[in-house]
């Protein structure tokens, strides 16, 4: 049998302990929520317990459902939609922060994102009622006379809104984000410094990865025939990102998208494929996601440059697919 001196066996121990990540010291913990799934790793918890964080994050994303979903009935959500007209209706502080984000990124993006956008999202069949095919344009003309952001006003001061008209609000393309920051504040305020929350491709990084570096996370590729996935470098921000690919119908060969334009009812038809967009608040990114996508590539690049925000996109072009990004994305691309 090897005899190894125990003075070198703890020199050993300590060796491999500086090489590897101790195993213990990753949590992962990955589930359901949302109509999709989450993942969130984090990096030297300390002495939290992996079952115990699924438990509490199970029991509060359950929770945030029932307030965010439009799939479920007499989430509050719903209950705000059917409540009367023209009265102040008093909500949770969840839900009153999630509708202050969609009315602010609706009133900047002027509309190509729309709080009120449900009616039309249902009627496309991207929505609780399962519709299929194209509308009629009777159908389309009938569905955009209840949407309109500038029907909603909030209150300043306490969890409150006002439905001047029968509009219904979707927050489809805030709330997956707004959970991601939930999530990761939620991880802060139990000490964890060093995490990925991520719930169904939106996603909000701090701290190290698992490696001791930063977090590196890959931007998906619509094309079918790619298999890479571009590489971004990562600290202390949220990435979302907006498709065509991976929620659509295709009828006479026209592809339509689960984005709709709420200016014209339709889906969007430009070539752009993807959009991803990274801001410290994920909720924030995952609205402006589906804005950008709404604005199409011109439009959006000239946006992001003006204001200073990264963005990546994909487009279609007729050689295949092809990125572009906003100067301000730069920076998360170098030195992989
Ligand atoms: P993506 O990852 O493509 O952004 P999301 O689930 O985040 O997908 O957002 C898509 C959802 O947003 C749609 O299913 C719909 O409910 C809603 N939506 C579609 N078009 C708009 C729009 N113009 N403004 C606001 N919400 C929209
Ligand atoms: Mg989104």
């Amino acid at each position: 049998m090897l005899r190894i001196p125990k003075a070198a066996l703890v020199l050993l121990l300590l060796f491999l302990v500086g090489c590897n990540p101790d195993p213990e010291a990753v949590i992962l913990l990955s589930g359901n929520t949302m109509g999709t799934t989450y993942h969130i790793t984090l990096v030297n918890p300390g002495e939290l317990r992996s079952d115990e964080l699924k438990k509490d994050l199970d029991f509060q994303l359950e929770h945030f459902n029932s307030i965010a979903s439009t799939y479920i009935e007499d989430s509050e959500l719903n209950k705000l939609n059917r409540s009367k007209v023209g009265e102040w209706q008093k909500v949770s502080p969840p839900l009153y922060a999630m509708l202050n984000i969609a009315t602010e990124v609706s009133w900047l993006s002027g509309g190509a994102f729309d709080i009120t956008v449900g009616p039309l999202v249902n009627l496309w069949g991207f929505g609780p009622d399962k519709a299929h095919g194209v509308p009629a344009d009777d159908a389309i003309a009938a569905a955009l006379k209840n949407v309109g952001y500038t029907q909603l006003e909030m209150d300043m001061l306490e969890p409150k809104v006002l439905r001047r008209a029968a509009v219904q609000l979707d927050l489809s393309a805030v709330a997956k984000g707004y959970g991601v920051d939930a999530a990761a504040v939620w991880l802060e305020s139990l000490g964890v410094t060093n995490y990925l929350v991520e719930i169904g491709g939106e996603m909000r990084v701090a701290g190290k990865s698992p490696r001791g570096d930063a977090w590196r996370v890959g931007v998906e590729n619509p094309d079918p025939n790619a298999t890479e996935t571009l590489p971004i470098r990562l600290a202390e921000i949220a990435v979302a990102t907006s498709g065509d690919y991976r929620n659509y119908f295709e009828e006479d060969g026209v592809r339509y998208s689960h984005t709709i334009d709420p200016r014209t009812g339709r889906p969007i038809t430009h070539r752009l494929a993807s959009v991803t967009v990274l801001d410290p608040s994920c909720a924030y990114a995952d609205a402006m996601a589906t804005a950008f996508s709404v604005m199409g590539v011109e439009h959006t690049l000239e946006v992001a440059n003006r204001q200073g925000i990264p963005v990546y996109i994909i487009e279609k072009t007729d050689e295949g697919f092809a990125s572009r990004h906003s100067k301000a994305f730069e920076p998360y691309l170098k030195e992989q």
